[in-house]
C-alpha cells in the first residue's frame, strides 16, 4: 500500500479537492483506493454523504493515532489518500507519519507559500528520525490559466528544499460543482480539461512514488 497524505495547514489550499479527484482517478485505473478523512471538520464525510457513500470508500481517522490505526485498515488497498486537517499540528504530525508521500497543494500566492513553513518543519523533524522519509512534493493549486508562475512565486517555493510537480490544477468551476454533487471532475466530464489535469498529476505522483 502506498499512502499519499494531502497536507497544508492552510484552509482552502485545495486538499479535499485534490484528495477526492486523485483517489477517483486511481480507482478508475483499477487501483483499490481508500480515502481517509483526517480533518475534524469532516468535509470528506460531508462529500461522501451527498453521493450516498457509493463513489469511494471513506474512513474517518482524525486522531493522533492515525498512523497506527491506518496500518490495520489499509490492508488490501493499493493506495490510501489522506485528506489532512488545517491548523492542528498534532494531526499533521500523525498524517506525515503515515505517509509515503506528502503532497502539499499550495495556491500561487506568497502568503500561502510562507504559511507552509510549519508543515515543512514537521516533515523535516520526521525525516530526521526515519532516514529521510516520507517523500514530499508541492502541487500548485488553482493556478490562473495561461499565465506563467512568477519568478517570485518560484523563488518563494524554492526556499523549501521540496520539488514542485509540473502538473497543477487551474481555477475551474467544475471543481466546486462536482464537489457539491458528491462527485469529482470524472463524474461530470471524464475527458474534459479538468480531468486531464488530474490525470497529469496522478501520472507524476506515480513517478515520484517509484
Ligand atoms: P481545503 O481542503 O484545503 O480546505 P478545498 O479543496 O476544500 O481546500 O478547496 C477550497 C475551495 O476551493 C472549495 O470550495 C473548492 O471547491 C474550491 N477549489 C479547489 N480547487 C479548485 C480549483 N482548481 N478551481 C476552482 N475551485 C477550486
Ligand atoms: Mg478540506
Amino acid at each position: 500500500t502506498k499512502t499519499i497524505a494531502v497536507l497544508n495547514q492552510k484552509g482552502g489550499a485545495g486538499k479535499t479537492t485534490i484528495a477526492t479527484n486523485i483517489a477517483h482517478a486511481l480507482v478508475r485505473d483499477g487501483f483499490a483506493t481508500l480515502l481517509v478523512d483526517a480533518d475534524p471538520q469532516g468535509s470528506l464525510r460531508d462529500w461522501n454523504a451527498v453521493n450516498g457513500g457509493e463513489l469511494l470508500p471513506v474512513v474517518r481517522l482524525d486522531r493522533e493515532s492515525l498512523a497506527k490505526d491506518l496500518a490495520n485498515i489499509a490492508d488490501g488497498y493499493d493506495f490510501v489518500v489522506i485528506d489532512g486537517a488545517p491548523q492542528i499540528a498534532k494531526l499533521s504530525v500523525a498524517a506525515v507519519k503515515a505517509a509515503d508521500l506528502v503532497l502539499i497543494p499550495v495556491q500561487p500566492s506568497p502568503y500561502d507559500i510562507w504559511a507552509c513553513a510549519d508543515l515543512i518543519d514537521i516533515l523535516e523533524a520526521r525525516r530526521e528520525i526515519t532516514d529521510g522519509k516520507p517523500k514530499a512534493a508541492f502541487l500548485i493549486s488553482r493556478a490562473i490559466r495561461n499565465t506563467k508562475l512568477s519568478v517570485e512565486i518560484v523563488e518563494a517555493l524554492n526556499t523549501y528544499d521540496i520539488p514542485i510537480l509540473n502538473a497543477h490544477t487551474t481555477q475551474r468551476v467544475i471543481y466546486p460543482t462536482a464537489a457539491a454533487e458528491g462527485g469529482t471532475v470524472f463524474s461530470i466530464d471524464p475527458k474534459g480539461p479538468a480531468a486531464r489535469e488530474i490525470i497529469a498529476i496522478q501520472r507524476e505522483l506515480m513517478e515520484v512514488l517509484h
